[in-house]
């Protein structure tokens, strides 16, 4: 059985270090006090459950807290929650270090420390973690002292794409769907009597990566069985973006075959529904609005009857991803009956000569058709997702764009246009693809802004953030640990390009 004792608590006579202390302490009792579903258990194996961005980001991931509940479900083990804090600045500065919510037990003290990663950025957040833990941010440094130091975990939806630059910073990363690699996690780490035999009993159980042992060449990705669907909220807090909502899992997986996307069908073989008569009982009675998540939620043949059900009862709703061709008088009634008041879809592709390219399929008249019914149900807002610098994309296509963009404005109450730069992903057919340089990405936008300003409001993603996406999605362990020392300098762009050497 795993443990280890160091304590990272940080006494401090400054009064205002103590100070500090103190608002940290306050912060997680007020959230605290203002969750519903809050799980308490003492167990011998007890996981420190960290997201490495802030709570009200963190405590939106359905995968965090679907993990958080099974972890309490299984016996003799428990878990408890940390994130990274608002303000890291201020926490570097001398504190407590960081400490779970639950307990306000110092993360250090736990025997396994688990990550939730949803994307390449977030490493800088699992370094800050570490740092303010008081734990050795590399596995290898920790291997030394493998009786002091917690085992350190990762998972989540980057396992999907590109898990390497990780590798240097974790034990073990779990591949993929965890509710199946759990249960051997535990088991494994109740049975083998120390780290080395742990890494290497995990190492020959799929779904596992040990980057020790694996190297850069990880296992494929796990695909839990079905009946482990859905995964749903077990904690309800109004500091999230999407306040008080309940969440759970429509499907999980996608049909489809956009060329850029890591859900696609390959990934784990098709969209796999969730029928109405095993979703909605798990509805609580008390749950006033009802997020249904996805990656393409839109494709359930069961949305209409899930949605009349909830809207019925008198509930709000959401919907993770609104496929525009799927959009019809019925769906965007119900959605507008359930509260929905901004529809967001996505284009991608700026041209229709890049969506057909890139398997995307979003055609012109989809888009105008959600334009119509946003306006006819009485939405106030249209937003749309658009990629720019695809492989073979020119000036005519950022053109069409533009006109696209104003002939929407024109139907849609607004319109809003968040358009980020591609970025290739492992896994997918564009992998390996470049990246467009950043001056050429700003000069489309700045066109784009040209062409809008005052018809259409234009958000998204600096590309100069794309950038270092695409170096950490198509990276290495060297990227990982470029990530370590970008933390540690700030987190500033200037600070990864120096780190990456761009
Ligand atoms: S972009 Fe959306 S529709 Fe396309 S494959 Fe990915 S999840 Fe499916």
């Amino acid at each position: 059985m795993w443990n280890c004792a160091i304590s990272t608590a940080r006494p401090s006579s400054d009064p205002r270090a103590c100070a500090l202390v103190n608002r940290f302490r306050e912060i997680r009792a007020s959230r605290l006090a203002d969750e519903t579903g809050t799980l308490h258990k003492q167990a011998d194996l007890a996981f420190a459950l960290c997201y490495p961005s802030p709570y009200h980001v963190g405590m939106s991931s359905l995968g965090f807290q679907s993990i958080y509940r099974s972890l309490h479900a299984l016996p003799d083990s428990t878990a408890e929650r940390a994130f990274l804090p608002d303000d890291v600045t201020e926490a570097r500065r001398p504190s407590d270090g960081l400490c779970t919510y639950e307990s306000g037990r110092p993360v250090a003290d736990f025997p396994v420390v688990a990550f939730s990663l949803a994307s390449e950025l977030e490493l800088a957040g699992v370094v800050t973690c570490l740092d303010l833990a008081g734990i050795p941010v590399l596995a290898a440094e920790r291997s030394a002292h493998a009786r002091t130091f917690p085992l350190v975990v990762l998972g989540g939806p980057l396992t999907f794409s590109n898990p390497v630059p990780a590798g240097p910073f974790a034990d073990v990363i779990v591949m993929g769907e965890a509710e199946e690699l759990l249960p051997a996690l535990v088991q494994s780490l109740r049975e083998q009597p120390d780290r080395e035999t742990l890494l290497g009993d995990l190492a020959c159980r799929p779904g596992f990566y040990v980057p020790s042992l694996h190297g850069e060449t990880p296992p494929p990705v796990a695909i839990a069985d079905d009946h482990y669907l859905p995964a749903y909220s077990q904690i309800i807090t109004p500091h999230t973006e999407l306040a008080g909502m309940f969440l759970i899992e429509a499907e999980r997986g996608c049909s489809r075959g956009c060329a850029y996307c890591v859900m696609r069908r390959s990934a784990g073989g098709g969209m796999r529904p969730v029928s109405p008569e095993r979703l909605l009982p798990l509805v609580p009675a008390e749950a006033q609005r009802v997020g249904l998540v996805g990656a393409a939620v839109t494709d359930h043949p069961a949305l209409p009857e899930i949605l009349r059900a909830l809207v019925d009862a008198g509930r709000g709703v959401g919907v993770s991803s609104l496929r525009a061709d799927r959009l019809d008088d019925e769906l965007v009634g119900l959605l507008a009956r359930g509260g929905y008041r901004t529809m967001t879809t996505a284009a991608d592709g700026a041209s229709q000569r890049l969506r057909d390219q890139v398997d995307r399929n979003t055609r012109v008249e989809d888009l105008l058709r959600a334009a119509r019914l946003c306006r006819d149900h009485g939405m106030a807002l249209l937003k749309l997702y658009v990629l720019i610098g695809l492989p073979g994309e020119t000036a005519a296509d950022i053109d069409e764009l533009a006109r696209l963009a104003l002939e929407l404005a024109a139907v849609a109450p607004k319109l809003s246009l968040t358009v980020s730069p591609f970025v290739s992903k492992r896994n997918t057919p564009l992998d390996h693809q470049p990246f467009e340089a950043i001056a050429s990405l700003e000069e489309k936008l700045g066109f784009l802004r040209r062409q809008l300003r005052g018809r259409v409001r234009l958000g998204g993603d600096a590309p100069k953030w794309g950038w270092v996406e695409y170096r950490l999605a198509q990276g290495s362990f060297a990227e990982g640990l470029a990530a370590a020392q970008t933390a540690r300098a700030g987190g500033g762009f200037a600070a990864w390009k120096r780190a990456l050497g761009g």
